[in-house]
């Protein structure tokens, strides 16, 4: 807690009286970070994603740096791997877009698809591997692959 003991050093104890969540809230967590197109955010440590089908059935995927500023497309590779439940895989490529990477295509999701999403970005590849589920949250009514409740 090192910016923590900064900040009694610099306000005195009085701010002990404060809450220690009051001022958890202020530092950066990653975790807590909401998805800016309200997609899957993925943390990586060269490149955050994310992940998002769009109504159309295309897929884009936004990559950001570890303080969630956009990346711009450039010489970053992003590929999608579908794998359905018969193990049967499908690979998706993606085009550049101007402020993301966009499937060449609509993509058909099958039922209970895993999905392998491969970010090469300056040099490191990434592999973010999670359940693409497609039906609504009960919760935040989002896809349940985009869910960001506490504890659902
Ligand atoms: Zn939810």
């Amino acid at each position: 807690m090192k910016t923590t003991s900064h900040l009694k050093h610099i306000l005195g104890a009085a701010l002990l009286a404060v809450p220690l969540a009051l001022i958890a809230a202020d530092q950066p967590n990653p975790a807590k970070d909401k998805a800016p197109h309200g997609g899957r955010l993925m943390g990586g440590t060269a490149v955050r994603a994310e992940f998002l089908v769009k109504a159309d059935q295309t897929v884009e995927v936004y990559l950001y740096d570890q303080q969630l500023k956009p990346v711009a497309p450039a010489d970053q590779t992003v590929t999608l791997i579908l794998q359905g439940k018969d193990g049967a895989k499908t690979k998706v490529e993606f085009n550049k877009g101007a402020g993301a990477f966009v499937s060449k295509s609509p993509v058909t999701i099958p039922e209970g698809a895993k999905a392998i999403l491969a970010v090469k970005a300056g040099g490191k590849p990434e592999n973010f591997r999670f359940d693409l589920i497609m039906s609504p949250c009960k919760g935040c009514k989002k896809p349940e692959y985009a869910c960001d409740c506490e504890g659902c």
